[in-house]
């Protein structure tokens, strides 16, 4: 377990997610069931209290109304309609009748409401039909939302934060509904209790812009609304209440971020290539179409990895071809003539639709990418249609995520055909010879390595996965942030073997996970022989660097020193040491390293 978390000095620590620094004030939302006490109510006053219950029901759709107008403006019209589902909650026949019935037996109203809804969301999440099981978290955010109207409680949404105020929202986790609120002319950074890294709030907050740190486990009864405090997206930290001069000590830091920012883009226009002549193909991440235009201007080749199920995480409806076709065809031709690698629905594990979606009890274990993909042949083969169609605006290559297994790989080629004879059908027009490759992101995967590579086109190793499987470690349990340790050896072995195996019998073999993005293993990647990385949109410059910095044959010395060594401390300690020789004590090869509790960042990582 962690050691002391806040320390002397008032900093809380958590886990780097997004780069930047914000001084603002606390936006803090919790987003919880409140305590209810019990009270009894006399007989006359039973046709007031019925009265009062129908009143915050009213309240709370007029409340809906609002957030959902104002999310609409900000995320769009397919995003706010996950309100619609709560909206509806409100105004069940059912659901009236039985709170009535026990206000009628002398209950008061926010007991009653309660009473009702905590039976319901436990009896829907016992339900045998999956849609049902998901209407849970509607349940609990009306839950939440009538009784803080009944019990007079603050209201916390953060569509009502108004613009220009720089705020910093602190909450447990980002919940869907939560995430469709995000102005970002209001809102600047984010912290959560929950996450890690690699966990979806991380990811998509890169993916905005915005600042991120998160399992800071319990900042939420850390800090109170409206305090100022500093947020340190590069190392992980809070400071909650910070004095003038940390205030003045991190707008210096903020101002040499930006100005290390603008000192890489001199990148942008040339290549990757070692200080030996290797050349390494350098491709970026992207979540969210509305990203690519500005992804596009990064420097990199291309797209390495289009993760598509942001195009329906927090959504309550699929989005349907044309919706899909017109995303993927704005990112291919923003990145025109460079390939880009479309990965299929990776829905599960904690990243999830609204509604429709089982509630599992181990999720990444579960029902999740291409396993819920082949069980569900007409969403799936909405999405390859999709895609055949975007082909024919330029290089589209289809990955199918979490394979465990090669009959995998042909049940989805078997779709493609008939999404194919489909579009033939119609007489639409789209590319028939996509390459179709596989991440790597499981151990089965890269044990079975020599048998995927009779089946597909390449290789896209997925570390954030992979580690967490290799290691048994859930990527998004910030109890285990330290035991997630991407340079444990045990992991470079197997990155190592997919490479060569995938080399051996010429595919290609990239690395898209957060690992290719931090330039410490940036550089242990290029030394166990990734010669193609994809990176998160601002990590391409800063990879370009690392990887012009150094030599290929000493990256490989660095990896072979690490690949012998018994514990992910010791590996890293090898990569470090010969990576600060060839750049010496730069700070930006610190860049999403976590800061230690001992201050000291770069020493202090590595797990146990
Ligand atoms: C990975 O697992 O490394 C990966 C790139 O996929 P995701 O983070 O979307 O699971
Ligand atoms: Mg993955």
């Amino acid at each position: 377990m962690s050691p002391e978390r806040e320390r002397a000095d008032g900093k809380i620590i958590g886990m780097p997610a997004s780069p930047g620094i914000v001084v603002g004030p606390v936006h803090l939302l919790l987003w919880e069931v409140p305590e209810v006490s019990h009270r009894i109510i006399p007989d006359e006053a039973v046709p007031a209290e019925v009265e009062r219950l129908h009143g915050a029901l009213q309240s709370a759709k007029a409340r809906l109304a609002r957030v959902k107008s104002r999310a609409e403006g900000h995320a769009g019209a397919e995003e706010a309609a996950i309100f619609d589902v709560q909206v509806s909650i409100l105004s069940d026949g059912e659901l009236i009748k039985s709170i009535e019935a026990l206000i009628r037996q002398n209950i008061a109203a926010e007991k009653a409401f309660d009473l009702v809804l905590t039976e319901w969301r436990q009896n829907f999440a016992r339900h045998a039909q999956p849609m049902i099981r998901e209407r849970v978290g509607d349940l609990t955010d009306v839950h939440i939302r009538v009784l803080s109207i009944l019990l007079g409680l603050p209201d916390h949404d953060p569509v009502d934060v108004p613009k220009g105020s720089n705020a910093v929202l602190v909450t447990h986790d980002l919940t869907p509904s939560l995430t469709v609120q995000l102005d970002r002319d209001a809102i600047s950074a984010i912290a959560t209790d929950a996450g890690t890294r690699t966990s979806h709030v991380a990811i998509l907050a890169r993916s905005l812009g915005l600042p991120a740190v998160v399992g800071l486990r319990d900042a939420t009864i850390r800090v109170k609304s409206g305090d100022d405090i500093i947020l340190d997206g590069s190392s992980g930290v809070l400071i909650p209440r910070p004095t003038q001069e940390q205030i003045a000590a991190y707008t210096d830091r903020a101002a040499r971020e930006a100005n290390d920012t603008a000192e890489l883009q001199h990148l942008i226009g040339v290549e990757p290539i070692t200080l030996d002549g290797v050349r390494i193909t350098l491709r970026t991440n992207v979540d969210l179409p509305e990203e690519a235009e500005a992804a596009a201007h990064s420097g990199a080749e291309g797209v390495g990895l289009m993760r598509t199920e942001f195009l329906v995480v927090g959504r309550a409806t699929m989005p349907d071809e044309e919706e899909q076709y017109r995303a993927y065809k704005r990112v291919v031709e923003a990145f025109a003539g460079y390939p880009v690698v479309i990965r299929t629905f990776d829905i599960g594990g904690d990243k999830l639709p609204v509604g429709g979606y089982p509630t599992e009890a181990n999720p990444f274990l579960g029902w999740r990418a291409i396993r819920m993909c082949l069980d569900e042949p007409e969403l799936f083969k909405t999405q390859l249609r999709a895609l055949l169609r975007a082909a024919m605006h330029g290089d589209v290559r289809i990955m199918l995520p979490l394979v465990v297994s090669v009959d995998e790989v042909r049940g989805a080629r078997h779709l493609l055909e008939e999404a194919a004879a489909e579009l033939d059908g119609r007489g639409v027009d789209y590319r028939h010879d996509l390459p179709l490759g596989v991440m790597v992101e499981t151990p089965a995967a890269v044990i079975s390595a020599e048998t995927l590579v009779n089946e597909v086109a390449f290789f896209s190793i997925g570390t954030n996965d992979l580690v967490q499987y290799t290691l048994a470690v859930d990527r998004g349990n910030a109890n285990l942030a330290t035991r997630f340790t991407p340079l444990h050896p045990a992991v470079l072995t197997l990155i190592k073997r997919t490479v060569d195996v995938g080399h051996m019998n010429g595919l290609e073999v990239s690395v898209c996970g957060e690992m290719a993005s931090q330039p410490l293993m940036a550089f242990a990647l290029v030394g166990l022989g990734v010669r193609q990385l994809s990176v998160a949109g601002r990590s391409v410059p800063l990879v370009k660097r690392i990887v012009r910095g150094v030599s290929a044959q000493v990256a490989m010395e660095a990896a072979n020193a690490a690949l012998a060594t018994g514990t992910a401390r010791e590996s890293e300690a090898e990569l470090r040491r010969r990576l600060l020789d060839a750049f010496g004590d730069a700070q930006f090869l610190r860049d999403g390293l976590p800061e230690s509790v001992d201050g000291n960042t770069f020493e202090g990582f590595g797990g146990p």
